[in-house]
């Protein structure tokens, strides 16, 4: 019998644990070594920063899920590797430092953002890394609309993270319009380049533009942020913009404990460096995926870090570990872009498909970036419970009464 270590329960941890438990959980250990106590989807973290996200329904209890799916939920932090003795060196909640051996490990601890050291980002910033910070940004963010007046918040960074959460707090502030004593929240979407989600085809970034003015919120292109403030940042050209909150959400790094841990090699970004079978380069023994990863395919570019790539990189090591385990040869994970959906608001988004020839938006193609994160569901809880969950959901819209 082998122990696979996972560390990392997120878009590509929860799926890997849940997908070997079923394959290899019988005949192996299967060991999932996560902090939180439950699993959010991490591409819903503007929604639980903006208050709007159902946490009765769209969470996962690792320790039952765990007990159900074959894999054991270890709760503790990744601290270090002794790769000479194969020891994962952990922090329990209770601040005890504990050591827990494997056969074979996989890190999927994600990334977090990257603020490129900018003065008084740390300080002045929220973050949208881990579910605790979101909850943070959702006290200050309710607070806020509820001191009246006019308030604003800026966003650093017009990536789909910054997109999805500019739109969503318009979202809420809209809503919110009939009732005299709430804010009225000013968003400015700042980003360094010349279009919003760069990294997309440029009729896509009109068409986001486009609607995002149309919900009030002003974008600001070309604009680098040089520091940041208690009251507000200050861009390269000395422009200060005011705010009452401001995120960050521009780029991402893994964090800088992972730099070259246990003599693994790692990139300019902290990323573990893997081979195309998501095998370490310096360890057969230890493997990385999602974000946290710097995965190479055969034509020469790299994997990217978004949720597709993370579910999809996992799905492939859950059956190329299982033949591992069985005694097979690993396999090369080839990467195969479905292009991307970005929601602006809960009833619309926009999505490139067919290798970006295809731009589509509108309501049901937001029905499509609800069908991602179900799939998600299917593969880590099984489409009877899937199905359960979208039922009650939709009930619960149906007859949750109104408190207006
Ligand atoms: C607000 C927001 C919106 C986004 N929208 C989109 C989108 O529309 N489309 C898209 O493709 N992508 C989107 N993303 C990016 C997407 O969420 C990530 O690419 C994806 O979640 C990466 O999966 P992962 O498994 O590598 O990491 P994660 O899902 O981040 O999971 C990492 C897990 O590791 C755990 N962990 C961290 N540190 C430790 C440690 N020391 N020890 C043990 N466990 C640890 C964490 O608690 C977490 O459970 C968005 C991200 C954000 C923040």
């Amino acid at each position: 019998m082998s122990r696979v270590v996972i560390v990392g329960g997120g878009a590509a941890g929860l799926e890997l644990a849940s997908m070997l438990g079923k394959s290899a959980g019988k005949k192996h250990e299967i060991v999932l070594v996560e902090p939180e106590t439950h699993h959010y989807w991490k591409p819903r973290f503007h929604e639980i920063a903006a208050g709007t996200f159902d946490s009765d329904l769209d969470t996962v209890c690792y320790f039952s899920h765990g007990a159900k799916h074959g894999y054991m939920h270890y709760q503790a932090w990744m601290q270090d590797i002794d790769r000479d003795h194969k020891q994962l060196v952990v922090r329990k909640p209770n601040g005890e430092t504990d050591q827990l051996a494997y056969d074979y490990l996989v890190i999927a601890i994600g990334a977090i953002s990257n603020d490129f050291a900018t003065l008084g980002a740390k300080e002045h910033c929220l973050f949208l890394d881990t579910p605790e910070q979101a909850r943070h940004s959702w006290q200050l963010i309710s607070t806020l609309l509820r001191s009246g007046g006019h308030r604003s918040v800026n966003i650093v960074g017009a990536g789909a993270t910054g997109v999805e959460l500019a739109a969503e707090l318009a979202k809420v502030s809209e809503q919110l319009s009939s009732n005299p004593h709430a804010a009225k929240l000013q968003i400015n979407l700042i980003e360094a380049a010349d279009r919003i989600l760069p990294n997309s085809p440029v009729k896509m970034s009109t068409q986001a533009l486009s609607k995002l003015e149309n919900h009030g919120i002003k974008v600001m292109l070309n604009t680098r942020i040089a520091a940041v403030e208690n009251d507000g940042m200050t861009t390269s050209d000395g422009l200060h913009i005011n705010a009452d909150i401001q995120f960050w959400a521009a780029g991402i790094k893994a964090p800088d404990w992972l730099k070259n841990i246990g003599g693994l090699a790692t990139n300019r970004l902290n990323q573990l460096e893997v081979e195309q079978t998501l095998v370490t380069t310096t360890d057969d023994s230890i493997f990385a995926l999602g974000d946290c990863a710097a995965i190479p395919q055969a034509n020469g570019t790299m994997v990217p870090p978004k949720a597709q790539a993370a579910n999809r990189a996992a799905v492939h090591l859950a059956k190329s570990l299982t033949g591992k385990l069985n005694g097979q040869d690993l396999t090369p994970f080839v990467y195969k872009d479905g292009g991307m959906v970005v929601a602006i608001g809960h009833n619309f988004a926009i999505s490139t498909m067919m290798n970006d020839r295809l731009i589509l938006q509108g309501s049901l193609v937001r029905r499509l970036y609800d069908t991602i994160f179900r799939l998600h569901q299917k593969t880590v809880s099984g489409l009877l419970t899937m199905s359960r969950l979208i039922i009650i959901k939709r009930l619960k819209c149906i007859f949750k009464p109104s408190t207006n």
